[in-house]
């Protein structure tokens, strides 16, 4: 449930109509509701109430504008990040350093560094070199990096092949077959402190039968390491939890259903879960407001024409991506059209055949489910520059991200000193 929802035939976020936002910021524009996010971090909290004291890391990822992880850290969140980019962000929105888990392939000795020397609660270390270079950085810094490995079970989520992480071809984590040795391994290095095991096979997942089965195979590696006389004291069961994007398809799993399959699955592990939600906390808390700049007749369809564009909304291009495609203003008629935004590239296609609301040049137009995957993909290609993205509380609403000016965009490049105008 969202709470864009149209009110005297103008659809708002929340108690503001969007075509204020629009008019005062310009198109497109990403919009995010405040009372979305916190609606589904209770969902998500609530589906949990069975687990001791969860560990919920917002896979920032998913939407790193600093006022949407300002809004997670007083939720009591805390972050899951990739890069040290997002380790920065999400300390500076005010989410404590020990909340803080470490994912991915290639962390480099200086991210590492700046982790340690934050004190993050857990690095989940994707392989043995991983490991072996963290043992080095964090003994050279007289520190102690708490760490996980991160499972591959080889498990196939069922997802789109870009989002799949769990098979045993896919670049992430450690292989099931080789994780005793490479605990074991890490045991004998300074510097570390094992303490976990970690798991995620993949996002947007519509079927809880991969996660279970992924799962089954993490709790016998526990029992299997404790065996071994590994204190495993936390369990990562990453994210990936599926949100509807088209309401023609069957809708995803709940979170309560994931919770009960969780409480289920992990019954007598006995350690602190860990959870790295992103897209069901923020999913459907953006809308993408775009303005209508014209229609262009096609040979079977109408061409709908919009300022947004591949570059502000990748998924679509990326993986094919569903998004609803709303009137911010229906009118009450229908047509069917081909949705595409201004970027030279037939892959800048929104939706083929849609039927959709009527829409007309000068119109505003909202993609739903925007708030994840969204803005934080956008480059700047044909240059376009960043589009802006504005925060909506009840009825107060504030612009959180800038347009980018072009000025800054052209600006940002360099002439070599041969080129420099005599
Ligand atoms: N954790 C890790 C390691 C991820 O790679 C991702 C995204 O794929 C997530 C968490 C968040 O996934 P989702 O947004 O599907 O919940």
């Amino acid at each position: 449930m969202d709470h864009f929802l149209l009110r005297d035939g103008v659809m708002h976020a929340e108690d503001v109509p969007l075509p204020a936002i629009a008019d005062a910021v310009g198109t497109p524009v990403y919009v995010y509701s405040t009372a979305t996010i916190e609606r589904h971090v209770r969902v998500f909290r609530d589906a949990l109430a069975a687990i001791d004291d969860p560990w919920i890391a917002f896979a920032v990822k998913a939407n790193p504008n600093a006022a949407v992880l300002a809004t997670l850290a007083r939720l009591g969140l805390g972050a899951d990040v990739v890069s040290g980019g997002e380790l920065l962000r999400a300390i500076r929105a005010g989410i404590p350093a020990a909340k803080i888990v470490f994912s991915g392939v290639g962390k480099t000795a200086e991210e590492m560094a700046a982790a340690l020397r934050h004190g993050i609660g857990q690095f989940n270390v994707e392989s043995e070199p991983e490991a072996e270079m963290l043992s080095a950085v964090a003994t050279e810094q007289g520190l102690v990096a708490p760490i996980a490995f991160r499972i591959n079970p080889d498990v196939d989520a069922g997802t789109h092949a870009k989002i799949s992480t769990g098979k045993s071809d896919n670049k992430f984590g450690v292989a099931y077959d080789r994780a005793l040795d490479a605990y074991a391994r890490a045991r004998e290095l300074p510097g570390l402190k094992v303490q976990g095991v970690a798991v995620h096979i993949g996002s947007q997942l519509t079927d809880l039968g991969p996660l279970d089965a992924a799962f089954a195979r993490i709790g016998s590696l526990i029992a299997a390491l404790r065996g071994q006389g590994h204190a495993i004291l936390t369990a990562d069961l990453g994210g990936g939890l599926g949100v509807p994007y088209n309401p023609a398809l069957p809708v995803p799993p709940s979170p309560a259903e994931y919770g009960a399959m969780v409480a289920s699955a992990t019954s007598g592990w006995g350690v602190r879960l860990m959870f790295e939600p992103g897209r069901v906390i923020v999913g459907n808390a953006g809308a993408l407001v775009t303005r209508v700049i014209r229609v262009k007749e096609g040979a079977n369809d109408p061409f709908v024409i919009v300022d947004a564009a591949m570059n502000d909304l990748m998924r679509p291009a990326l993986y094919d991506a569903w998004h609803e495609i709303k009137a911010v203003a229906p009118n009450g008629d229908r047509l069917t059209a081909n949705v595409v935004g201004p970027v030279c590239e037939s892959g800048d296609t929104f939706a083929m055949r849609r039927p959709m609301d009527s829409v007309r040049a000068g119109d505003l137009v909202a993609f739903m489910t925007a708030g994840a995957y969204a803005a934080t993909m956008a480059s700047t290609y044909n240059s376009r520059p960043l589009t802006a993205e504005v925060m909506v509380n009840g009825n107060f609403w504030s612009v959180v991200r800038e347009r980018q000016p072009i000025e800054a965009l052209i600006a940002a490049d360099i002439l070599p000193p041969w080129l420099e105008k005599g």
